[in-house]
């Protein structure tokens, strides 16, 4: 039973108790057992042992024997229409990837984008993400409402989500990567983007819907757009997104083009801003960082993308260490076919550590604020979600730590870091259940299967006619 579901009125309650807590706060308190109230859409009150008594109006009781709590997981990076382009140029490094897929990309309407969101947010809510993000910018003539189908596909699942509103207007005929159809005019995409903000975006406490702007890259977008983008998303106070850094190609691109290198090339047009966060940021130097930090611009690191496109490291260890925010995000499923955040938890902690820092790199409590207090700090939402302390909005995952991948591992948060992805039993978004026993509530898994498939059939047939 959801927690509103109280015919009293008076707020309802969920006790969760049993379970070992991995609360992310500022000291990184940790509980071997203890329990959490939910009241309403927030957490009411969390600690160890058991949960106080006679509380009123408490519509569930759940026996965490066997889990361990944490924040649910926050996703800072993902582009949910590649979730019917999977499997495609497999073999590619980013340049030739993006030249490969483009001309499919642009073909893409409202319901394949519809499919394409279900089955990527399925994906994720069902590996404990509570807040996913959806950096859209493909939106070719005629299409439809993509922006809304995204955002409705998200409301339908339950979870949290941040529309991070795309654009594209530098095309081949300019120098850029994107075919000429693929993209829009500078006045049209900035319209539309404060219409999408307008309409969809909210800014209170608990907000389900957030829309932030976010031109794709410096090889898809005009100067002037950047420039227009960053004034357009303050005017509207609203966060601002887009990839930086993320490979040598696009440095050299850069240098080629605005005689600059991406940060310096963010820093002219406004986008260094604790607004602003950027995913990738892999070929940073050090006066690159240190711009970061003295900005407190955020980061959205993405390890299994950069592997499976070859674009490298980026220096996370060294991110944290001068207070830049980082966050992960599982990137487009065209470049992380998987399309799971919890996995990227693990991948952060082992890919950092083949990088200049070895076994220090990251520990598994690192990796794990990175995939919770890290992406609501770039999402902005540091004081609302990310952390599990009472006041703070109830999203939260019970992971399975007592079956055969994770009951012998030492320490609950090593075993679903260093180990599998770990199955959810329970996870919450705003205080109401979103997945139980592995299984998404609110939607039918196996009809978004068939019809993303469906989706993914058409979109190709239409491509290979073009
Ligand atoms: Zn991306």
């Amino acid at each position: 039973m959801a927690a509103s579901a109280n015919p009293g009125g008076a707020t309802a309650r969920i006790v969760i108790e049993n379970c070992a807590i991995a609360t992310v706060d500022a000291d990184d308190t940790e509980y071997a057992s203890g329990y959490v109230v939910v009241a309403g859409n927030t957490i009411e009150s969390i600690g160890a042992g058991k949960a106080p008594e006679g509380l009123e109006n408490v519509v569930r009781r759940v026996d965490g024997t066997g889990h361990l709590a944490t924040p649910g997981l926050v996703n800072t990076h993902h582009h949910f229409y590649q979730w019917i382009t999977r499997g495609l140029a497999t073999d590619h490094n980013l340049f030739n990837w993006l030249v490969a897929l483009y001309p499919t990309w642009a073909r893409i309407d409202e319901d394949m984008v519809r499919a394409a969101a279900q089955g990527s947010l399925g994906m994720m809510a069902r590996g404990g993400v509570t807040t996913a993000m959806d950096h859209h910018y493909v939106y070719p003539k005629g299409s439809g409402d993509l922006s809304g189908a995204i955002i409705g596909a998200a409301r339908e699942m339950g979870v949290r989500f941040t529309l991070a509103r795309g654009s594209m207007d530098r095309s081949e005929k300019d120098g850029g990567l994107p075919p000429d159809f693929a993209v829009e005019t500078l006045e049209g995409a900035l319209a539309a983007t404060e219409e999408t903000v307008h309409k969809h975006h909210d800014a209170s406490f608990g907000a389900m819907t957030q829309v932030a702007v976010a031109p794709c890259s410096p090889f898809s977008v005009s100067t002037e757009l950047m420039k227009q983008g960053a004034e357009l998303a303050r005017r509207l106070g609203v966060r601002l997104h887009t990839h930086g850094s993320e490979t040598v190609e696009e440095e050299k691109f850069c240098h080629e083009l605005f005689g600059l290198g991406p940060t310096d090339y963010f820093a002219s047009t406004g986008w260094l801003g604790e607004d602003v966060w950027m995913a990738h940021c892999v070929h940073m130097n050090d006066s690159d960082i240190e711009a970061f930090a003295r900005t407190g611009t955020g980061v959205a690191h993405c390890p299994s993308s950069n592997a499976r496109l070859a674009a490298g490291i980026a220096r996370v260890p060294d991110m944290l260490a001068a207070g830049v925010p980082v966050g992960l995000g599982v990137d487009g499923t065209a470049s992380n076919e998987s399309g799971e955040l919890h996995t990227e938890l693990r991948n952060a902690l082992l890919i950092n550590r083949l990088g200049a820092h070895k076994e220090a790199a990251l520990n598994a409590r690192q990796a794990l604020r990175l995939g919770t207090y890290g992406g609501a700090q770039v999402l902005g939402r540091a004081s609302q979600i990310g952390s599990l302390e009472a006041g703070k909005l109830a999203d939260l995952v019970l992971w399975k730590i007592d079956g055969i991948g994770h009951s012998s591992i030492a320490d609950p948060v090593t075993a679903i870091v260093f180990g599998a992805a770990a199955p959810v039993t329970l996870s919450l978004v705003n205080g109401e259940p979103v997945v139980e026993d592995g299984r998404l509530l609110h939607v039918d898994e196996y009809a978004i299967a068939r019809t993303a498939r469906d989706e993914a059939q058409r979109l190709a047939r239409i491509a290979a006619g073009s």
